[in-house]
């Protein structure tokens, strides 16, 4: 791996890659070694400004005192492949028809194929109060590297009262993630005999517990044993830091809308998601701002040397690692097809996937395709299906960090070989 930085000799001249891959995250680092894999003599740029690499679905154990925020990060150099270069530097644009993009420090570099696995925007400020709340007053987030820690030392701090999670709008990065926290921490104060104290509030912008309908009675046995209050259609619109009131807008069945406050002593929030700025004001995105891909061979629907992979993309999976573990062998095929002049061969099905941990020991495992269908990986005889399992919570404890690790940024693709499409080309 080399690595340019902005005291590099070669900025500000146009360079050349076969291969530019926008965002070292779990999409970008998956997608670059699968490529090298494929053809260990492609020159890959992966371009990212982040000084660390986080796996991000052991937050949610970190807000439960599982694991220690520093299990869940790696220096960037440390997880970008051997073959590939690192340039530290943001992309500022996009030029497609010129096969260009455009860096932070105004450097040009051209490509034959684009990648583009840049994430998903965490929307803090769209909640007004919030920016300068989180991390005091019981203010916290699993959304954050840094204050999944503060989740559990509130969490075994609090004795009683109000403890309030809230979950946006949808799409969110695993969408689990804000019930994952709720019952956590309601498993924590029922062992230490705190529940009957505390008055939990799960306030969810959507109407629905769970999107696949298949896991909520599972999910609904965890509500009424924490003795959960649900509320729908209460969308988080501003944070009051010195009264610790949370307000929210609650649509009604007319679409008339009224804001409600509820007071707090503890307040989880997921924050609202959209599409980075640098994509949904590019030529790539699609009218909600997504990189508008195809949602089977992920190439992006106008310009055929494109690609996209992660939660940035418009297909309408579950934005979650597993999708990208998924999908990152089908774009590094689909690639190495359009650097020879051929059209993509292989297919992505829609693959995500959720643990929901609904108390320390055990999860209901949600697998699931394009369209909401439930599609477990392991055998049934080892399969507890919808419903909660200790197996699920030893898989998400101990193999799967290990499979990100080891497997996924490392372009080994277990139980992840593509499809071929059906689509004709
Ligand atoms: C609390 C929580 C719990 C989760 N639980 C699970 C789970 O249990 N299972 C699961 O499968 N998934 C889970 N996820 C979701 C999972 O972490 C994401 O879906 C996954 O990380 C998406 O990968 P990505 O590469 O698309 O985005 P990311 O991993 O977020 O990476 C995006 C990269 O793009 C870079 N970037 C941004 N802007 C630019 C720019 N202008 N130029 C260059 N680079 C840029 C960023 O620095 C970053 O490195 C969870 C997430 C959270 C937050």
């Amino acid at each position: 791996m080399s690595h340019l930085t902005s005291n590099s000799t070669t900025e500000n001249k146009a360079s050349h890659y076969d291969v530019v891959v926008v965002g070292g995250g779990a999409a970008g680092i998956a997608t670059s070694a699968s490529l090298l894999n494929r053809q260990p003599d492609l020159n890959i740029v992966i371009i990212d400004p982040a000084n660390c690499h986080y796996y991000q679905p052991g937050w949610t154990l970190v807000g439960a005192g599982v694991f220690k925020a520093k299990q869940t990060v790696k220096p960037m150099a440390d997880v970008i492949p051997k073959k590939a270069t690192w340039v530290k530097h943001a992309i500022k644009y996009f030029k497609p028809a010129q096969n260009r993009v455009i860096l932070s420090n105004n450097q040009t570099i051209n490509y034959e194929a684009l990648v583009v696995a840049a994430g998903i925007k965490l929307d803090w400020a769209a909640i007004e109060g919030l920016p300068q709340a989180l991390g005091r007053q019981g203010i916290t987030s699993n959304y954050s590297f840094e204050l999944a820690p503060y989740t559990w030392k509130l969490v075994t701090q609090l004795q009683s009262g109000q403890a309030i999670f809230t979950q946006p709008t949808l799409p969110i990065k695993c969408a689990g993630a804000p019930q994952k926290a709720l019952y956590l921490s309601a498993d924590h104060w029922l062992k230490h005999h705190r529940l009957n104290n505390i008055q939990l509030g799960f306030y969810n912008a959507g109407d629905t517990l769970f999107g696949v309908k298949e896991y909520v009675p599972a999910l609904m046995q965890y509500i009424r044993k924490y003795s959960v209050n649900l509320f729908y259609k209460h969308n988080l619109t501003a944070v009051d830091a010195n009264s610790k009131t949370a307000i929210f807008t609650l649509t009604d069945s007319e679409g008339s809308q009224k804001n409600i406050e509820k007071p707090f002593d503890l307040l989880h929030v997921c924050p609202p998601q959209l599409a980075p700025d640098f994509i949904r004001n590019s030529p790539l995105a699609d009218e909600n701002g997504w990189l508008s891909v195809h949602s089977d061979t992920l190439q992006h629907t106008q310009y055929h040397n494109i690609f996209g992979v992660g939660d940035v993309c418009s297909t309408p999976n579950a934005k979650t690692a597993a999708a990208a573990r998924k999908q990152a062998p089908v774009v590094a095929e689909n690639v190495i097809h359009c650097l020879n002049g051929n059209n993509p061969t292989v297919a992505y099905n829609g693959y995500g996937s959720c643990p929901l941990t609904v108390e320390k020991g055990k999860i209901v495992l949600a697998e699931f395709l394009y369209g909401g269908k439930v599609s477990p990986t392991l055998p049934s005889w080892l399969n507890e299906g919808t419903q909660p399992s200790r197996l699920a919570w030893h898989l998400k404890h101990r193999v799967l960090p290990a499979v990100y690790w080891h497997g996924m940024l490392k372009g080994r693709e277990w139980l992840a070989k593509p499809l071929l499409t059906q689509r004709k080309l």
